[in-house]
């Protein structure tokens, strides 16, 4: 992200005959995202209620950009032209048990879908550390959870339903079309307007979350395998201070033979004695059910519950998937550089992910642990830090999160991207004159 995403750009609403522009942003607040620090270059957004207004309103504009829930934190989603929101496009389109899947429209956040899914007798693989964004946008940017065994929450879709640059509707299956759906799940927008996506879905299943405190760095260090592989998806929190992960947070499924043994002590932590949050000093009410209190799965993978602002709100985040075998070693990498970080951080999470075949997905290939930060909202002192981590992770080949902040520069994603060279052929398909690029494409993408 450059110092242009922080510059105000406002051009005038325009009303459409089949889109109803959401008049409400423009008279009170200008559009930004989730965290605030992006204030978008246009206030131009347009509600579509069905198919038929998507197609019209991609068949009229020269340029624009689907906005989902505005949680990414860089420039990925922005447009100087105008935002369609399928927002109120929500509906559950077809729960279908034999082919263990589900369909949605692209408006359907995890929160909306999960309570649902779950009440039918069916769940997800995975879900992020929030249910409160869209299923479109976070398999747009390959947004994950944590698992050993768990792919990213891309890794779920199926199919997808793509409205192109021409309006035309393209229907794409994990069966049917090979290549070409492997490389459009995770399309950073570029593609065109998905309408509809069919998940995965597997019979439901109940979890219980430990939340253990103060593990020794060294204990991470030599254990680091037993520790990931210990649950269904395990976290571990740190503020890079003192030699220590902070907090662990173990997610387990409750049955025989997946269940987690909370013993008081995890390789030198202790188990905790009420719940936490994952920067120690906030309250922990807005956090999902800890100290093995059993709970659907939608209620203990997200570390947020819905109904509550996730995380700390007034923040930035950055976040790097590193190959799997360098985990320690880049951990450790980082950890040199507490004294820069620390002042800046509110908490650093790491998590694990397995490997996928989605092309610009950063589990291509290779299971990947991920370094995650959440910074004070300081973009000055942010801005000076990202270069130092990304220089220290270089050697890894580290990849960074679709929807975070960095400076990776783009010469360096074509180098760590095999696939990106046949992503900009697949989107050239859909949307050969650049209709849904912008510029965090044309820098990051195609100019790379
Ligand atoms: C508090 C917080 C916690 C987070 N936790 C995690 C986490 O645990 N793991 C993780 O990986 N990430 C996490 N993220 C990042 C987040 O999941 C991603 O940024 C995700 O992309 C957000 O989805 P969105 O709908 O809000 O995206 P937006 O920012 O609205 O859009 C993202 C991209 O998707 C495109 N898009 C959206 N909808 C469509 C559509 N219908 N058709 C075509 N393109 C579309 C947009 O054009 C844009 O390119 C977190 C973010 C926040 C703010």
């Amino acid at each position: 992200m450059n110092k242009r995403t922080f510059v105000k750009l406002f051009s005038a609403v325009m009303a459409s005959p089949a889109i109803s522009p959401l008049l409400t942003w423009a008279a009170k607040d200008k559009l930004k995202n989730w965290a605030g620090n992006l204030e978008y270059s246009t206030d131009r957004l347009y509600a579509a209620n069905s198919l038929e207004q998507v197609r019209s309103y991609v068949k009229e504009q020269n340029r624009l950009k689907v906005l989902g829930t505005r949680h990414c934190f860089n420039n990925i989603a922005d447009s100087n032209d105008g935002f369609l929101t399928l927002k109120s496009m929500d509906k559950v389109v077809a729960l279908e048990p034999e082919a263990h899947t589900v369909t949605v429209d692209a408006g359907v956040t995890y929160g909306q879908l999960c309570p649902l899914l779950h009440s039918k007798g069916f769940a997800l693989h995975n879900l992020a550390s929030l249910p409160h964004i869209s299923i479109a946008g976070a398999v747009s940017t390959a947004t994950h959870g944590s698992g050993e065994r768990n792919g990213n929450l891309a890794t779920a879709v199926s199919a997808l339903e793509i409205v192109t640059a021409a309006g035309e509707l393209v229907k794409l299956s994990r069966q049917r079309d090979g290549e070409a759906f492997l490389g459009a799940v995770v399309g950073l927008g570029a593609l065109g307007v998905i309408t509809k996506v069919t998940l995965d879905t597997r019979p439901t299943f109940l979890m219980r979350q430990y939340v253990y405190e103060n593990m020794p760095l060294a204990e991470m260090k030599n254990h680091f395998d037993a520790i990931q592989s210990s649950a269904y998806s395990v976290s571990l929190f740190t503020d890079w201070q003192n030699q220590r992960i902070s907090e662990i947070w173990l997610k387990s499924r409750v049955e025989e033979g997946h269940a987690f043994d909370a013993t008081p002590e995890f390789f030198g932590a202790k188990r905790a004695t009420k719940n936490l949050h994952p920067i120690a000093e906030l309250s922990a009410e807005n956090c999902t059910e800890q100290m093995g209190v059993p709970g659907p799965w939608y209620e203990r993978l997200p570390h947020f519950r819905m109904g509550f602002t996730p995380s700390a709100g007034k923040e930035l985040q950055t976040e790097y998937f590193v190959p799997r075998q360098h985990a320690v070693e880049a951990i450790l990498a980082v950890e040199r550089l507490h004294d820069q970080i620390s002042p800046h951080l509110m908490i650093s999470e790491i998590r694990s992910i397995a490997a996928d075949n989605l092309w610009l997905s950063p589990c291509y290939e290779q299971p990947c642990v991920t370094i995650h930060f959440t910074w004070k909202q300081d973009w000055l002192a942010v801005k000076m830090l990202m270069p130092l981590i990304e220089k220290e992770l270089a050697p890894f080949k580290a990849r960074p999160h679709w929807g975070k902040l960095f400076t990776v520069h783009p010469a360096e994603l074509r180098s760590i991207y095999k696939k990106l060279p046949d992503f900009i052929q697949l989107s050239k398909k859909y949307d050969p004159h650049g209709k849904f690029r912008n510029e965090f494409l044309s820098t990051n993408i195609f100019n790379s």
